[in-house]
Order: structure tokens, then C-alpha cells, then sequence
């Protein structure tokens, strides 16, 4: 394993933030498992967590106008770190209050943190994609090995509902090599009756991104 200091990696037209390594699963998918870097950046694996000054100076060493968007995405759960990421966040949109701002997570902050933590995305965040994965507690347990096990899967539904009424826009996602026809119908079914949308994206490997 090769580490660096990769706090700010670019994909497409986004930045990424690269905040962590730690999470609270062990995805059989993870990109995590076959390499040290996503879209061919240099190694994710931190030498050292970033402070919140860090990860400040690395995101304005950046020209933020060329941007789309600015996700926290990392190698690991970025809300582990949600004071910290909420806190960079409203810097960001301090100076950038048009630039997006998106947040890929697993879903489980509330566990995490112990508590709702929904109100904490308001006014920091535009966009929340949470991470399915599976239809059911049973298949996310056989895949994901959640650190907090059965109570993962209902606890990342009940993470969406809420985050939903907090930013602009929330997405679950889910992997589609991972799942059968049927199982994709039922992820579609789960979104709709939350009232969020099924992002549906490809296997992809630490070669070509996360
Ligand atoms: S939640 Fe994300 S970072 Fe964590 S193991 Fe799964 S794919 Fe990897």
C-alpha cells in the first residue's frame, strides 16, 4: 500500500476531497481492495488524516471556477469526520456559494454520530448520495460487512429520508454488477417509495475510478 497526501483529486469536472480512510464497511466492491487510487490519481491512502485547515488550504490551492462540483467522496466515510466536513463545506460556500457541493456516503452517520444527523447537511450541502447497495439487510450484510451489521441497511434508509428534507437533491446508488434483475427492481421500488432517485452506475475499477 502506497500513501501520499492525495487530500484533493480531480474526476471529470468535479473536485474531490479525499478526507479519510476510515468506514464503517468492508464492501466486497470497494475500490479500495484492488488499488491506491480512483481515476488515476495518485494513492488515496493517507499519510495522515487531514486536519480541517488541510483540507481548507488544499481545496483553495485549487481554482474553484473551473469546477461543477466539489464531492466528499475520499477512501473511506467522509461523515465519520461530518463537524469537520460540514465545517469545510461552509468555507467552500463562504467565497463559492454556487459551486455544488455533494456528499458520497455510505448512509451511516446517524450510527456513526448517534443521533439524527440530517440537520447537520442544511445549508452546507446541495446534494447527498447514499449508497444502497443490496434490497435488503441480509444482502448488504453478505456484501458491505457493516461494522454495525443488521441495523446498517435500516438505518441508511432512515438516514435518506430525513437528509432528503435538508439538501437540494438525494440520491440512493447502487452498483449494477453487484445485482440481479429483480434486485435492481426492488432498489428502484426502495427509492421511489423514500421519494428519492436510483442512481444506477458501473463496477469500476481502481484503474479507472471509484
Ligand atoms: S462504504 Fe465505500 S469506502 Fe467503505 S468499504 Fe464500502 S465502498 Fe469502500
Amino acid at each position: 500500500m502506497n500513501k501520499a497526501m492525495t487530500i484533493v483529486y480531480e474526476v471529470d469536472e468535479g473536485l474531490y476531497l479525499n478526507i479519510t480512510n476510515r468506514c464503517t464497511n468492508r464492501c466486497e466492491f470497494c475500490i479500495r481492495n484492488n488499488g491506491d487510487g480512483a481515476y488515476g490519481s495518485d494513492s488515496l491512502w493517507l499519510e495522515h488524516e487531514p486536519t480541517r485547515e488541510e483540507i481548507v488550504d488544499a481545496v483553495f490551492s485549487r481554482d474553484l471556477e473551473k469546477y461543477s462540483e466539489v464531492v466528499f467522496c475520499g477512501y473511506g466515510e467522509p461523515t465519520v469526520r461530518l463537524d469537520d466536513m460540514r465545517y469545510v463545506a461552509l468555507k467552500i460556500k463562504e467565497k463559492h456559494p454556487a459551486l455544488t457541493i455533494r456528499v458520497n456516503t455510505n448512509g451511516h452517520s446517524d450510527l456513526i454520530h448517534g443521533k439524527n444527523t440530517a440537520p447537520s447537511f442544511a445549508d452546507a450541502f446541495d446534494v447527498v448520495s447514499v449508497s444502497l447497495n443490496t434490497p435488503n439487510s441480509q444482502k448488504y450484510e453478505q456484501i458491505c460487512h457493516s461494522v454495525y451489521k443488521e441495523k446498517a441497511f435500516s438505518a441508511l434508509l432512515t438516514f435518506t429520508e430525513n437528509v432528503k428534507n435538508y439538501v437540494q437533491k438525494t440520491l440512493l446508488s447502487v452498483v449494477r454488477q453487484s445485482l440481479t434483475e429483480d434486485e435492481l427492481s426492488e432498489c428502484y421500488a426502495i427509492a421511489e417509495k423514500i421519494g428519492v432517485s436510483l442512481k444506477v452506475r458501473d463496477y469500476i475499477s481502481s484503474e479507472s475510478g471509484v
